[in-house]
């Protein structure tokens, strides 16, 4: 999926990268993503390119419109405690755009 803006691009390699990392670490996947993984990654994008805000948008984990289905929020919520704090050694550039990206305001929903 190809997404227009670089915001927007940059927030959907940040989910990839991600779910490429838990599903390495937790399903041993030999080329990750897994089946099930995979479809979770499929769906974050889908999520991504219909977020209402979508340059505007604040990091999703401070956004206050809770998107996603609630189980597939419980897979999404899992993988980024574990991958987040471990992107900022593997990919520092990555995670110090997300950190200033999350300091934006979501803006009112009209
Ligand atoms: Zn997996």
């Amino acid at each position: 999926m190809k997404f227009t803006s670089k915001r927007m691009q940059r927030e959907a390699d940040c989910v990839a990268l991600m779910i490429n990392r838990y599903c390495k670490d937790h399903h041993k996947a030999q080329s990750p993503p897994c089946e099930q993984c995979e479809e979770l990654l499929h769906y974050a994008l889908q999520r991504l390119h219909h977020c209402p805000f979508q340059e505007q948008k604040s990091t999703c984990g401070k956004c206050p419109v809770h998107c996603y289905k609630p189980d597939m929020q419980n897979k999404i919520r899992k993988i980024m405690r574990y991958a987040g704090p471990r992107m900022v050694f593997t990919n520092p550039i990555m995670s110090l755009h997300h950190l200033i990206d999350g300091l934006k305001k979501t803006p009112e929903r009209q």
